[in-house]
């Protein structure tokens, strides 16, 4: 096959450009799951994206199930969003001073969810969790921090803490560099388990911080939170002084226009104190948020004490992007990627039964993944121990053969399945015409 456009001549498709990339970068990527590594195979380099599709070295076109990992709700290259983005390209990359479209960013988010009463722009979702595990602490003056097994808040040292093993056990250090000091401060419980979470308060209440935890949860496949569960934690967290966290840089503005709070906490009639957004909030650009209360979000500098700060926080381009993205993302923008998860999940749902493999799809609003087992097919999945006992071993032959039938699903069993707007029938039409064949590989 010939290179694409945009590819280097020189080095080929796919698996020339990994050979050079692993020469110059570790494991040939930016960003672990990228490399393919729990799938196995070259992960494919693309060269453009527009709409539903992605196009990769050689030349070949994918329908696109990962949509940057979440951001491209309107699909690829929405015409609206490019436009704004090359009209603050002409005006000028980079200040280092305020600028128009931060407020106007910052206003669009408030207006969506209540809670966001102040918001802090940053670059990445990484970002926004430190900042808001920082600023817990700086309020509260205390040092622990609880959050659950499998539930992903980007690489900050405290965050990266894995399941302990039962109740507030101290965690063990998720990653090589991270302290065992670091670990120490912060106590990792099973999702869904209110037990556990009140146990923790019972021992050490007086010196949590904060519950930081993914709205929904999607790092683990989806565990979507029992109900009451998020309400409840609000209530554990107020009850000890301490500050609930809702992470929404995976659902805010996903999953309806108010993220997961608009479905869920908004009606039951409560708020987390400070939310972290990232991702859509973006559209494909780096930015990322923190945000909740005024009283609480002034304890940032420099109204407050607690230190924050980015040389691209704010940026104009990187900000055109989420704005145009989310003016955009209108009630029919979300009825359509309503649609196209409810259709699509159901027909994944029926091809597996049609191959004999147990299996559950799990939801949270358009957010979905697949676990598989007679486990997950008996009961769901409702922390990271059920997710880590699935067949796991299903999902590589299933991704490569929808892959080779043209469908780009993400590579790992443990991520949530991306639709956009732009999913149309025609796209999910060849997702479904792949179905078949996969889902026999997943038997095998
Ligand atoms: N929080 C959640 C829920 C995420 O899903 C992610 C990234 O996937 C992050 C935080 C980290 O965001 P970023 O990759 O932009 O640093």
């Amino acid at each position: 096959p010939t290179a694409a456009a945009g590819a280097p001549a020189d080095v080929g498709g796919n698996d020339g450009l990994f050979t050079a990339a692993q020469g110059v970068l570790p494991g040939g990527v930016n960003s672990p799951v990228r490399a393919y590594g729990s799938v196995g195979g070259t992960p494919r380099f693309l060269v453009s994206a527009r709409g539903p599709y992605v196009t990769d070295a050689d030349g070949r076109e994918y329908v696109d199930l990962v949509s940057s990992w979440g951001p491209a709700i309107l699909g690829h290259a929405h015409p609206a969003v490019v436009d704004a983005v090359q009209q603050a390209a002409a005006r000028g990359l980079s200040f280092g001073a305020p600028t128009p479209g931060e407020t106007a960013l910052a206003e669009e988010i408030r207006r969506r969810v209540l809670a966001a009463e102040r918001v802090r722009l940053v670059s990445t979702g990484t970002e926004a969790t430190m900042t808001a595990v920082r600023l817990a602490r700086g309020i509260t003056g205390r040092e622990l921090i609880v959050k659950f097994a499998g539930c992903y808040h980007g690489h900050v040292d405290s965050l990266l803490a894995q399941a302990g093993s039962g109740v507030a056990t101290l965690a063990l250090p998720g990653s090589a560099g991270v302290t065992a000091a670091i670990a120490a401060e912060t106590i990792v419980v099973p999702y869904n388990d209110l037990a556990a979470v009140e146990a923790a308060f019972a021992e050490r209440g007086d010196r949590i911080a904060a519950v930081i935890t993914e709205a929904a949860p999607a790092n683990m496949g989806v565990v979507p939170p029992l109900p009451g569960f998020n309400a409840a934690l609000s209530r554990i967290a107020r009850e000890h002084g301490a500050l609930l966290i809702q992470d929404e840089v995976l659902t805010g503005f996903r999953v309806g226009p108010g993220g997961w709070w608009g479905l869920e906490g908004r009606l039951e009639g409560w708020a987390p104190d400070l939310l972290t957004f990232g991702k859509v909030v973006g559209g494909g650009l780096p930015v990322a948020a923190i945000a909740g209360r005024a009283e609480l979000m002034d304890h940032l500098a420099p109204s407050g004490p607690v230190y924050q700060a980015g040389t691209l926080s704010g940026n104009p381009v990187a900000t055109a992007a989420g704005l145009a993205t989310l003016q955009a993302a209108d009630a029919g923008v979300y009825a359509r990627l309503d649609a196209a998860a409810t259709a699509l999940s159901s027909q994944v749902s029926a091809a597996f039964t049609a191959a004999g493999v147990a299996h559950r799809v799990q939801h949270a609003g358009n957010l979905f993944s697949v676990m598989f087992g007679e486990a997950a097919a008996a009961d769901g999945v409702r922390d990271y121990a059920g997710a880590q006992a699935q067949d796991t071993f299903r999902y590589a032959p299933f991704f490569h053969a929808m892959l080779d039938q043209g469908v780009s699903l993400p590579p790992s069993v443990f991520e949530a399945w991306f639709v956009s707007a732009a999913h149309d029938d025609a796209a999910l039409d060849r997702i479904v015409a792949a179905l078949p064949a996969a889902t026999r590989a997943a038997a095998a």
